[in-house]
């Protein structure tokens, strides 16, 4: 197996949980405590309603707790939303930015993307950039050129290599239960890995590349060993700490 040298899994909850559901966390967190969980880094993005108290119970833990979203400005006038300094305010450490869920139900372009990955960086969270193709591009052969289009304008070239995330999703895996095959997976992030190490100034090839799309315990073993792959960005299969820590302990 290829395991990169500092793997993460981050669980991405969506708008799943309320307060009784910081159970999980606290079992994640137990888990790492007792070396349950494997040797990778791990992370649960919340809703935000649940960060402070998640952050507050995952103190002196290895266990992250990130945000789903935030907002390009510090503060202001844009009601319903939430600046990168608030997430850090109340414990996060990381923020997803640009899920294809956000991308489609609220119509977030790269260049949106781009500058929330920058206010997330400016806040001290290390963003985790998601870029991905549909399935009607992947049919129309058009997979590398959307996910270029996606590299080149959502990563800042500001960019920290060591503390940024790209996850790669494509559409049609997520929540379907469908993947692509291994090939396609290493093809897509050997290629983000060199698109970014072309952009950026100070090089790419150390940016950690996670896959996204229907990764459960059951296959996670195949995926996380792909060249290029560097962990996984887990929704349906992070509600559960049993189910996440499936996936973490792959990483033996
Ligand atoms: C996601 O939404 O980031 C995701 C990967 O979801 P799932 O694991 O449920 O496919």
């Amino acid at each position: 197996m290829a395991f990169s040298s500092r793997p993460i899994v981050i669980g991405n909850w969506k708008m799943n949980g309320l307060a009784a559901s910081l159970d999980q966390v606290e079992a994640v967190r137990d888990a790492i405590a007792k070396g349950q969980a494997g040797r990778c880094e791990t992370g649960l993005c919340l809703p935000a309603t649940l960060i402070a108290a998640a952050a507050a119970r995952v103190e002196g833990s290895r266990l992250m707790i990130g945000g789903q979203d935030c907002h390009v400005a510090s503060h202001g006038a844009h009601t319903g939303d939430i600046a990168a300094a608030m997430l850090k305010d109340a414990g996060a450490t990381l923020v997803i930015v640009g899920h294809s869920e956000r991308r489609a139900d609220h119509g977030e372009t790269d260049m949106l993307v781009n500058q929330k990955a920058q206010a997330a960086a400016l806040a001290g969270l290390t963003p985790v950039i998601c870029v991905g193709e549909t399935r009607a591009e992947r049919d129309a052969g058009e997979t590398l050129r959307v996910i270029g289009r996606q590299i080149d304008e959502s990563v800042p070239r500001s960019t920290d290599p060591k503390t940024t995330i790209v996850a790669y999703e494509p559409v049609w895996a997520i929540g379907t239960g469908l993947t692509p095959t291994a090939a396609d997976v290493a093809e897509v992030h050997a290629f983000i890995h060199r698109r970014l190490d072309s952009l950026l100034p100070s090089g790419g090839t150390t940016i950690r590349i996670l896959y996204g799309g229907s990764v459960k315990a059951s296959n996670a073993a195949e995926l996380l060993a792909i060249d290029h792959v560097d962990g996984a960005l887990v929704g349906g299969a992070s509600l559960k700490a049993a189910d996440l820590l499936g996936i973490t302990s792959v990483y033996r």
